[in-house]
């Protein structure tokens, strides 16, 4: 039987509990119904793939490896293992066999269908992605009050999507025919896309302040102690999470109620002992400060959180509004990031939450 089981490609390596680990092909010959998705890096059984229960959520089950993508290679063999005498696995491969008994020439025919869903999935992905940014860009609301499938208004997003499936055909088929397992449609799935979005933009904005520093570095020499201890690689990488979470304190922090300006903030925040344990928010307002042509873009971060926050976002969590804030504050930069980059940090991001036991547990209910 023809499968989607490539060897002669070289699997990414990826850094998990202190090892570079990646797929390995030998695992084709020990479980017979592994497949291994290039375009995502990940594997999945075929069975369960083709045959899922979805009422049957089991730790072993078939919604780790049909409704998910499995990439946590480090404990793979084991969960292979697991996977292999567990119920809904079991229950899956006997349909599976008894369809293919049924006619001839199957396999080639699970092949075809399960490339065509890899194909369909990049579709929806492209769909949602293109609506999401459009929605970001307006700064419109996403979700209505209800969104059920005969709902009348199920919201901007879902509106949307919907008129688009209407005037494309292969986007109607992408998402109708498609795997339901994976429909880019929930809340959450819009709530990661716009993450991905805003993570994108924030890397821009960090290289460009990082550039910046450096031109500053070369072109005056009196202030270089001031920026001797700035950012380094770490910093960068742990910036955009402290200062989501500083803003979301400053937010219940009364003291910065009606503060518009950026030299008040680092005042309140001296203020409130909030610079040591905000300590790189504060570097890169000081930073900004001195700095004036980046002033503006950070500025306009700080004071979009009005902007953005209508009444109807009130429900909305902190972490999709600063989001959603970031891109639409930063909307030359967002227009210029490709959908590809978007796209593969959102796959990433997909990957990391699987990771987490807890969260594919929850996932496995959603969507
Ligand atoms: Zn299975």
């Amino acid at each position: 039987m023809d499968r989607t089981q490539p060897r002669d490609i070289i699997f990414p390596r990826k850094w998990m509990s202190g090892e570079f680990r990646s797929f390995q092909k030998t695992w084709y010959d020990e479980f017979d119904w592994l497949d291994y998705s290039e375009y995502k890096d990940a594997a999945y059984c075929l069975y369960c793939y083709l045959f899922f229960n979805s009422a049957k959520p089991e730790k072993f089950g078939s919604s780790v490896f049909a409704h998910q993508d499995y990439v946590n290679w480090k404990k793979a063999k084991d969960t292979f293992n697991n996977h292999n005498v567990c119920k809904t696995h079991v229950e899956a491969r006997l349909k599976c066999e008894d369809f293919m008994n049924q006619k001839t020439n199957v396999g080639r025919k699970l092949v075809q269908i399960s490339k065509e869903e890899e194909k369909r999935y990049e579709i929806r992905l492209t769909a949602s992605l293109g609506v999401a940014r459009f929605l970001i860009m307006q700064g419109d609301a996403f979700r209505g009050h209800d969104e059920s499938s005969t709902s009348l208004n199920k919201g901007t997003y879902r509106e949307i999507i919907d008129w688009y499936k209407d005037k494309v055909e292969i986007v109607k088929e992408a998402y109708e025919k498609g795997s339901k397992n994976c429909q880019m449609l929930s809340p959450d799935i819009q709530k990661d896309l716009t993450k991905a979005c805003a993570e994108e933009v924030t890397s821009v904005i960090m290289d460009e302040i990082r550039g910046k520093k450096f031109s500053m570095l070369i072109d005056e020499s009196r202030d270089v102690s001031i920026y001797d201890e700035d950012f380094d690689i770490g910093d960068i990488t742990v910036l955009p999470n402290e200062l989501k979470s500083f803003v979301n304190r400053a937010r219940r922090t009364s003291e910065f109620l009606g503060c518009t300006e950026l030299g008040k903030v680092a005042e309140i925040m001296v203020k409130t002992n909030m610079n040591t344990s905000y300590q790189l928010v504060y570097r890169l307002i000081e930073l900004t400060l001195i700095l004036p042509v980046a002033t503006a873009s950070v500025e306009r971060i700080f004071s979009a959180m009005s902007i953005i926050k209508t009444d109807l976002r009130s429900k909305m969590g902190d972490e999709w509004l600063n989001d959603l804030m970031i891109c639409y504050n930063q909307k030359e930069i967002f227009r210029k990031i490709c959908n590809e980059k978007i796209k593969k940090r959102f796959e990433e991001m997909k990957k990391r939450r699987m990771l987490l036991p807890k969260k594919l547990m929850i996932a496995s209910s959603d969507e």
